[in-house]
């Protein structure tokens, strides 16, 4: 096998910026990606019979507040502009989030101003209504537990706002990859010292890289998938959240308005529905199809075979954690990242952000050790 200065195990968000900048900083790196294409949960596909972008792991909006991560990812696609909204159906009726102005007239049918609003919700009895109909059944249904087994940090992704901006991120910058997320990927491994080998599962082997059943290269190794599975598990399995998802094309051309509708009581077996022509406005012909592509996403409990989609955060897990993670710290020349490596509830730029903290500028292999000569 050829010689490479640097293997990245996992062709995600974190691992091909991380590839990117090594072979922008002179090594030759190796992609190994299990799946048989890159962009991770990330990855969209062409529906056949619609030509809409299905988001095939679920609905994916780059957002950002930072300008390195924002610069970075505008070297590699033009973004459409598209401003993220979602809306809340509780009991059959549909309501704008985030917590704002317009969610709390809205339910309560009050016509409060901004100045009124924090007094309003005071009332113990109004937080409490607010809270019951859009988080308590919502989160139950995502997180498996009641929302007050859940870290407060996840349920304060949602904006609070005294005002009628509906605009789910307070991000300064976001949008879809105008020509969609698996030309930013390719865009990104697009270098001659880029290699990538699609369907191989990477193992580490007494400390040595592995590709299916070939040892690769002594090189620094970049790995993004679960860190408990680089070693085997063996002090057991983090817990993750897994989604299951049903899609249907309708014969409408607009099913519902929007690109996201959370169903947010406890009833109803989902947690939303995407419509994913809504991400591409500025695509006229599939907006205005008599078809639409629709998909309902489904919360899980993870269990080995399945596809972990959110770290769990709770002692267990961060226990856990810290023992793989000391195991790692172990191997010479390896980092780990991405949402899956570093068990993190990562948003795709924070992913990017981490990786552009990744040292590139090394020289040998593994520290101390020279790095063997090619
Ligand atoms: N959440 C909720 N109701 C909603 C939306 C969000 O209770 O309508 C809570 C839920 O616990 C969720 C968390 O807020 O896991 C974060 O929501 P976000 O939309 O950021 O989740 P993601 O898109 O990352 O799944």
């Amino acid at each position: 096998m050829e010689n490479y200065d640097a293997i990245v195990a996992g062709a995600g968000i974190w691992g091909c910026t991380v590839a990117r900048r090594l072979a922008e900083a002179g090594k030759r790196v190796l992609v190994l990606e299990r799946r048989e294409e890159a962009g991770g949960n990330v990855r969209c596909e062409t529906d056949a019979e619609t030509g809409i972008e299905v988001h095939t792991y679920g609905s994916h909006i780059f957002h950002t507040h930072i300008p390195e991560v924002w610069r970075f990812v505008n070297r590699f696609t033009e973004f459409n502009g598209y401003q993220h909204k979602v809306l809340a159906r509780y009991r059959g009726k549909t309501y704008f989030l985030p917590l704002g102005l317009a969610l709390v007239n809205g339910f309560f049918g009050t016509d409060l101003t901004p100045p009124e609003l924090a007094g309003f919700m005071a009332d113990e009895n109004h937080s409490k209504a607010l809270f019951d109909a859009f988080f308590r059944g919502y989160t139950s249904k995502q997180w498996g537990r009641p929302p007050e087994e859940i870290d407060p940090a996840v349920i304060k992704r949602v904006p609070v706002r005294s005002s009628y901006d509906i605009n789910y991120f307070n991000d300064m910058w976001q949008g879809i990859p105008a020509n969609g997320y698996n030309a930013l990927f390719e865009a990104l491994l697009d270098h001659p010292s880029i290699t990538m080998r699609r369907g191989v599962e990477f193992r580490l082997d007494g400390g040595r890289g592995m590709a299916g059943g070939d040892m690769l290269p002594p090189a620094r190794i970049y790995y993004s998938g679960p860190v408990d599975a680089l070693f085997g598990c063996k002090f057991g399995h983090l817990p993750w959240r897994t989604l299951r998802f049903e899609r249907e094309t309708l014969s409408v051309a607009d099913y519902q308005g929007t690109a996201v509708v959370n169903y947010t009581e406890a009833e109803v077996p989902y947690t939303r529905i995407h419509e994913f022509k809504h991400y591409h406005p500025e695509r006229r012909e599939t907006m205005a199809l008599g078809k639409t592509v629709v998909m309902r996403e489904y919360p899980a409990a993870w269990k080995p075979g399945d596809e972990p989609y959110y770290p769990v955060d709770c002692a267990e897990s961060r226990g856990l954690l810290s023992r793989y993670m000391e195991e790692a710290s172990k191997v010479p020349g390896l980092t780990v990242g991405g949402r899956l490596g570093a068990y993190r509830y990562f948003d795709m730029d924070r992913s990017v952000e981490a990786a552009l903290a990744v040292d590139v500028e090394w020289s040998d292999w593994r520290g101390s050790d020279p790095r063997p000569q090619h």
